[in-house]
């Protein structure tokens, strides 16, 4: 039996990336792990139906890769950065790519990305399902481009963008470091 609290967290991601990124329940099923007739279930809330075949840890992994807006790794991020003595504004929507974190008074922004969807090269964390693999390799594909884009425009408007990965965060001190290099 699935842990309750965590196939609802997980339903929530499921709804967010269905809305935000209109995948097909054959992706999300790809994605999740979970048969595709279970993915139906799951937006529906009826999650007592749902019947997990991986282990506890192997979906919490699962979970992680697909993270989405306001996941952890970019509250750690903001906590971080917060704790650190710097303000800032969230997902700044005039600035190209709408970072996670601005900070217009020293014209410096913060993207925190997620290794799966913006294709962290050599990263395990980025690997793609085997499945459908030219599929994948495009969408991932085009969010890298854009990345890029977003940070090129940013550059020559004068910003200066940190971009810190989602596996960064095994390594906090170092990221600290990272962080503070990038407002001296
Ligand atoms: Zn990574």
């Amino acid at each position: 039996m699935l842990d309750q609290v965590l196939i609802k967290e997980f339903g929530k991601r499921i709804r967010q990336l269905h809305t935000g990124r209109s995948l097909s329940q054959e992706q999300l099923a790809e994605l999740t792990g979970f048969h595709r007739t279970y993915i139906g279930m799951i937006e529906r809330g009826e999650y007592n139906k749902i019947v997990d075949t991986l282990t506890k840890e192997k979906r919490s992994w699962l979970m992680s890769r697909i993270g989405s807006k306001n996941t952890t790794p970019e509250l750690i991020v903001r906590s971080l950065v917060h704790r650190l003595g710097f303000r800032f504004r969230l997902h700044y929507k005039r600035l190209p790519g709408k970072p996670d974190l601005a900070f217009p008074g020293r014209k410096k922004v913060i993207f925190v990305h997620g290794c799966f969807w913006h294709g962290h090269e050599g990263c395990t964390k980025g690997r793609l399902p085997r499945s459908n693999l030219r599929e994948w390799q495009t969408k991932i594909f085009k969010n890298r481009v854009r990345d890029k884009e977003n940070l090129l425009q940013l550059k020559e408007d004068g910003w200066d963008a940190l971009v810190i990965w989602q596996c960064e965060l095994k390594d906090i001190e170092t990221l600290i470091k990272r962080i503070l290099i990038f407002f001296r």
